[in-house]
């Protein structure tokens, strides 16, 4: 299926590596130009090298001339800044560059236990999970209804539907940014041009985060991770993990010119690990 995103811009928040990184890599198949965000230079120049090699594999990306294919540009910076925001979305280079995607994403905030959260803890969840995507909305939506065409993606998680104890600063930070996006995504401002606004919500997917969350709940309770990561497994319908080029292709599906009527929505993509049947 064309996804019909051939030449479109598209701004790739936290895409380094693992989620962010699947999305960029599924809209650039689709022909999208990226630009990827991520806070490490060296990280995120091999993993857009990565992605430039995919490319020029795969030879011919939505018919497009191997020779003239998607750009892949990075920006180093911290996208809960202003100024990392700023130079981020710099890159858009007015008309015919201006962004028509964007994916917001940033590190999820540290487990741990409500008691000790202070102030500092729940601005800095705040900030990067709920400020942070507010300010990239608010900074693209007017010139994407303008151009009649744009798409927003949140990358959350699927803590916002069932949250998780020890993630509080993650649920909370989180629902936020998701009652915000239900109202804005249907502002008729936005809703009647062209611009949809959604959230996707991963449940377990295969990434350093969740490697590193595994590992974590192994060392605290003395299990072998092994152990750890099958039980993990277990409690998944699917009975695995997601892959990060999997949830690429529902994000580049939520991108697509098929999905102008899909706004305002929390698309869960769990292996039928959420109970409930709404
Ligand atoms: P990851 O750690 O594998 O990758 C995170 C990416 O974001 C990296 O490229 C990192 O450099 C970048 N990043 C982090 N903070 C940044 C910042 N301030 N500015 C710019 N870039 C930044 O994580 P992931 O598994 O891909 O998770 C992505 C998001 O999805 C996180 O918010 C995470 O909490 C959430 N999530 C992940 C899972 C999962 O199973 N992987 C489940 C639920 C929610």
């Amino acid at each position: 299926m064309d996804l019909g995103l051939t030449g479109k811009w598209a701004l790739v928040c936290g895409a380094s590596k693992g989620l962010g990184l699947g999305c960029a890599q599924a809209l650039a198949q689709e022909g999208v130009n990226v630009v990827l965000v991520a806070r490490g230079e060296s990280a995120l120049e091999q993993a857009a090298q990565g992605l430039r090699a995919y490319l020029a594999d795969m030879g011919n990306p939505s018919g497009l001339n191997p020779l003239h294919g998607p750009s892949v540009l990075t920006v180093a910076a911290d996208i809960t800044t202003p100024e990392g925001r700023e130079a981020a979305l710099a890159v858009d280079g007015g008309p015919g560059k201006a962004f028509d995607i964007v994916v917001t994403n940033a590190g999820g905030p540290p487990p741990g236990d409500f008691r000790d959260w202070d102030r500092e803890a729940w601005l800095k969840a705040v900030d990067a999970n709920m400020l942070t995507p507010i300010e990239l909305i608010k900074a693209t939506v007017d010139g994407m209804a303008a151009r009649g065409v744009g798409r927003i993606v949140n990358i959350t998680s699927s803590a916002v539907k069932a949250p998780i104890d020890i993630l509080g600063l993650s649920n909370g930070a989180r629902s936020g940014l998701t009652g915000f996006v239900a109202g804005v995504a249907r502002n008729p401002t936005l809703a009647a041009h062209g611009v949809t606004i959604n959230n996707l919500l991963p449940g377990a997917f295969d990434t350093d985060r969740l490697r590193t969350t595994l590992q974590g709940a192994a060392t605290k309770t003395g299990q072998p991770l092994d152990a750890v990561v099958e039980a993990r497994r277990n409690g998944i319908p699917a009975r695995r993990f997601g892959t990060p080029d999997e949830f690429g292709r529902i994000c580049a599906f939520l991108c697509s010119m098929h999905a102008g009527y899909i706004t305002g929505q929390n698309v869960l993509a769990d292996g039928g690990a959420f109970g409930g049947t709404f």
